[in-house]
This record gives C-alpha cells, structure tokens and sequence, in this order.
C-alpha cells in the first residue's frame, strides 16, 4: 500500500506539484478549524468565571471566530478546486495507459490476462479513479492523525485510560462495520452475475441485430423468465444485505452510546469531585466526540487506502507488464528495400501453454522476390504462420530467420518497416481517405504516390466521386458526413494502403475475400505487376485465385501436406487436388444452376 501511495506521489509530482501543495494545506486547515473549535468554548469561560474584562472575551471571540470563518472559506474553496483540479492527473495515467496498449508486444494483445488488465486500467483512470482517489482519502487520514495528535495530547492531560477506551471501542465498532464490507466483498460475484444477465437482456432487447432472431426463435418469453428469476435474485441479494447492515448499524449505536456515555459520567464525576472546572469539562466533552470520530475515520481510510491499492496494483501490474521484444539496441534490417530471405527453422507455436500447438516443427524458406501462396481449411494456421513471419508473434520452440538472423535479436519496430500487410481483421482510422493510404498526418502525405495506388487497387474513381474526394474523412463515429464502404471497397483501400507503404516484403491474408470474382481477378492482374521484385505470403481460401503464385503450400494439422506450383500439385492429385475439385465443382454446378 505504502509503494503505491508513494507511486501516485512520484507520478503527481511530476505531472503537477502544485496539486501536493494544495492538499497538504487542505489537510493543515482542515485539521486547525475542529481544533479551535474545541478549545473555544473553554477559553470563553476561563475568560468569563475569571472575570476577564469584556473587551479581552469579545477580542478572543472575534479573533478565534473570524480565523474559523477564513479557514473554513479556505478548507471550501480548495475542496471545489481540488475536486476539479485532480481530474486532470486521470488524463496523464491514461495517456501512460494508451500508450502501453498501443506499444506493447504485439502478443501480450492476443494474451487473455494483458487484455483484462488492459480493461481495468483504463477504468482505472476514469472519473473517480483510485489513482486520484487516494489523494482525498490521505488527505482525510492527514486531517484525522493530525486532530487526533493534538486531541491525545488533551486526554492524556485527563487520563490516559480514556484514550484507550476509546480505542478499544471504536476499533470494535470497526471491526464490525468491516464484517460487513467483507461480505459485501465475498458476494459481489453473485451480485454481479445477476447484474450482468439484466444488463445483457437490456441490451439485447435493443439491439437491432438480435431484433431478427428473437422473433424468429421466439426467445422473448425465455428472456422475460431469465429477467424475472434474476430480479428475484438481485432483490434477495439486497435483502439479506440490509439485514446484516441493520444489525451492525444497532450493535454500532448502542456501542457509541456506552463509550460516550460512560466517559460523559466519568467527567461528570471529576466535575463534582472539583477535580475539572467547568472550562475543562466543556474542552473534554468536545474532545471526546472528536476523538473517537477522527479515530474511526482513519480506521475507514485506512481500510480504503487498501482497497484503492488493490486497483493500483493492477494498474501498475499493466504497466510493468513483461516485454519481450528487442526494441533499442536490436539489429536494423537492411534497408536497401531488396525482399530478404526469410526461414522457418522447426517453428512449434501454441498461443497458450495449456493449448494445443497451431504450428508443429514447421520449416519453410521463402525465397527473395517469391509470391508464395499459404492455402489451407479453416483453423489451419494461416495467419498465425503470417504473425511469425513478420515477427508480430514468436516461435514457442524453432526460430524465425531474417536474412539469417532471427528476428529475436532485431529492433522490431525497424524490422516492421520491412512488411506491409492486409490482414483479416483490419483497422481503419477515422481520419481522411489520403491519410487512411498513407497511414500518416496530412501535412505528410503524398498525394500523387496516394492516386497512384488506389488507381493500382482499382478503388480510384469511387474515391473521385466523393465530395470531397481524397479528403474526406472516413467513418460515422466521429464525422457525421463521414463515408462509409462496401467490405470489397475496404479491401480494396486497405491494398492500395499496402502499396503505398512500398516495403520489400508484402503479406496478404484473405485481401480479396470480399470482393466478386472479377474485381479479385483484375486486382491480381495489377498486383502481379506491380508486386514484381518484392517478396510476397498471399493467403486464400479460394485455390483458384493462387494461380499468379511461384509457389503454393498446403497447411493441414499445423504442418506443410503438399508444396508446389498450382499445376504441379492438380497433377499430383492429392489434398490440393481434391480440395480445388471441390471448389471448382460448386462453382460449375452454380453455372447449371444458373
Ligand atoms: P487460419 O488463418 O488458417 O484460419 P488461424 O491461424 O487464424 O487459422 O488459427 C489457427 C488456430 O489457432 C485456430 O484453431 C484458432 O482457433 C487458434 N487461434 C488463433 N488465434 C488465437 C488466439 N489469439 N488465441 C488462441 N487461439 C488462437
């Protein structure tokens, strides 16, 4: 806890030192005006049962009322700028936040823990937050050790026994508010089980998408029963909640009537004795009621001080998050933009350790300047061969060789310049269609190489017949007037991105999937011109539109079946034939069909 409240003390100092100063003065005055407070009373009747003159009592009063008064603007004032104020720390946490998800390995992003990590820092850094939270709670705990400092003094004066009654019971008190709050805490995972299913019928019930099969399979009665049993459960939860809440809360009352009851009696009985006058017995009531509630407040703050850290440690749990992959100080491919030779050198990879391997002992050398085509069913590990090949994963066993090399000792964000790619699942930002191509500000795009190559990707005369043209700004998220487009003209968008980026070694994972067969087969036209010289991994499901490649793989229960060109694996009539039978015979009964 304390390595975590120095974090975030490390962290605000850096970013705003001011806002430190600002509470550790919130805490000085927040600590001062209950002090004076409770020794107002006793200096007015000093003043008054010694026969004080009136204008000595009336300048004490003035005095010790008018610094409350000030103090307390100021405790008001710095508690409203302070609640903004510290808002604006959540902004540099996350920025750490975006930026470890944006820079991080790319394999902690397929690993189940670092996403769920992910998810919880970035709620982490939103509005009350524990990162800025924790500055409230201290600066609570600084005004509550503070009073009681000044507070023991007092009681000690009166007897030390006082105080550790009151410790003694106060901390009972707590101990059995916490009996609540663990169980609070032991059964949230029921709470939220039942929170969730509503949540996700709520959603549903509005959901477009769902809308059709709802009806269709009529599942609304199902969902209205699922709906009602978990409210159901939802109210018995609360229920038993408030039972245990009222019997603490009684058990709590009847506690703190006893302990200042007791002690008020005690004062009575030293009053009568003559052994308090009557100032003291007014400072000691006063002191009493403070002390216990100051001492219950740091007993709570502690208790959310641990809480909080618990969050923390998964905040800082993201941000160490282990990275494996050379950055600074790794090899430099050779730029020369000439494709290099890349080898699989008995590559094994599973994504999980408890799961079974995707790639076994697989080898492969792909030669500079090839078109290699990777066909396969579905599942069979094609775009995990891509990810190993441009080093977005490593080999669980074997290594990746790059110009003989393996990719582990490259600086992998120099080794990426060497790719480009069109994967399955894309990304597309919403800025404007020249900056989507050039993946670059606009200020850095060239325009004409931009032309160019959606001219190639044959997506230039629809981008001609936008408003404004290469200018527009893609997507509805964000621009109202955005564009929208077809899967097949997205893909087609996505390719003349990958050429524009012009690196020696090109990889195509499905870049055709969406679109007809006439569009996929004039892309490959231009493509193989343009693609001349550079290395090249096409995937496909479609074995027909592999024909441009020098060289097609088969992949089948992680490993290579069959190798060669397209005519010499039909003539071979094994898996590849078979499989491209199959297509082309759906094809052909399609034409009868038709
Ligand atoms: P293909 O491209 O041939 O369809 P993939 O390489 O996408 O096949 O997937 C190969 C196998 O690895 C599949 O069984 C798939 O479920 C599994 N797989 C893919 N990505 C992940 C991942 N991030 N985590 C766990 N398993 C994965």
């Amino acid at each position: 806890m304390l390595k975590n409240i120095w974090y975030c003390i490390k962290k605000t100092s850096e970013w705003y030192f001011a806002l430190l100063v600002l509470y550790i003065i919130l805490t000085l005055v927040n600590a001062t005006i209950p002090i004076l407070s409770a020794f107002l009373p006793k200096l007015v009747i000093e003043k008054l049962t010694l026969g004080s003159d009136i204008k000595g009592l009336i300048g004490t009063i003035m005095v010790f009322m008018g610094s409350i008064a000030v103090l307390t603007g100021v405790s008001k004032f710095l508690t409203k700028y302070l609640y903004f104020e510290k808002f604006s720390i959540n902004v540099h946490y996350l920025k750490l936040v975006a930026n470890k998800g944006l820079t991080t390995d790319y394999i902690n992003q397929e690993n189940g823990i670092f996403r769920k990590l992910q998810e919880e820092s970035f709620l982490c850094c939103n509005g009350h937050s524990p990162l800025t939270q924790v500055y409230d709670v201290l600066q609570s705990l600084g005004t509550s050790v503070l009073g009681i400092a000044v507070f023991s003094a007092v009681l000690y004066k009166l007897n030390v026994a006082v105080i550790l009654f009151i410790v003694v019971t106060t901390a009972v008190s707590f101990y059995l508010n916490k009996r609540v709050v663990k169980w609070t805490d032991e059964h949230s995972k029921e709470r939220m089980s039942y929170v969730q299913r509503l949540n996700y019928i709520n959603a549903i019930s509005g959901d477009a998408r769902s809308a059709k099969d709802i009806r269709l399979y009529p599942m609304a009665k199902w969902f209205s029963d699922i709906y009602t049993d978990n409210m159901k459960g939802i109210a018995a939860w609360y229920h038993k909640l408030t039972k245990k809440l009222f019997s603490v809360t009684a058990c709590d009352g009847a506690l703190g009537l006893l302990r200042e009851g007791i002690i008020y009696l005690y004062l009575i009985y030293l009053f009568m004795n003559g052994q308090i006058s009557v100032a003291d017995f007014v400072l000691y009531f006063g002191v009493v009621t403070g002390f216990s509630a100051w001492l219950s407040e740091i007993f709570a703050e502690v208790s959310v001080l641990n809480q909080l850290s618990t969050k923390i440690n998964r905040f800082r749990e993201y941000l160490d998050f282990p990275e494996e992959y050379l950055r600074e100080g790794g090899l430099h491919p050779n730029q020369d933009k000439l494709p290099k030779v890349i080898e699989l050198k008995n590559v094994s990879f599973r994504y999980e350790e408890n799961q079974p391997y995707v790639l076994e002992n697989f080898n492969l050398a792909i030669n500079p300047g090839e078109h290699l085509a990777v066909v396969g069913l579905n599942g069979a590990g094609k775009t995990t061969l891509v990810k190993l090949i441009c080093g977005l994963i490593d080999p669980t066993e074997g290594q990746v060789l790059y110009d003989g090399k393996s990719i582990a000792e490259y600086d992998r964000v120099e080794l990426y310049r060497m790719y480009s790619a069109v994967f399955q699942q894309f990304s597309i930002m919403p800025v404007t269609v020249e900056e989507i191509v050039a993946e670059a500000p606009a200020t850095q795009v060239d325009s004409e190489r931009v032309k160019k190559c959606l001219e190639l990707a044959g997506m230039w005369e629809r981008i001609q017949k936008l408003p404004n043209k290469l200018q527009s700004q893609f997507g509805r998220t964000i621009y109202e007037d955005g564009v929208e487009f077809s899967g097949g003209e997205t893909q087609k968008l996505l390719l003349a991105r990958a050429m524009y980026k012009s690196s020696p070694i090109m990889l195509l994972d499905e870049p055709t999937a969406a679109l007809d067969p006439i569009a996929e087969s004039e892309i490959y036209h231009k493509y193989n011109q343009i693609s001349e010289g550079k290395t090249t991994v096409f995937i496909s499901h479609r074995l027909a539109s592999t024909n441009f490649c020098n060289r097609i793989i088969l992949i089948e229960d992680g490993a290579i079946c069959e190798e060669g060109t397209h005519r010499e694996l039909l003539d071979k009539k094994g898996k590849y034939y078979n499989l491209f039978e199959m297509q082309a015979k759906y094809y052909r009964e399609e034409e009868v069909v038709e």
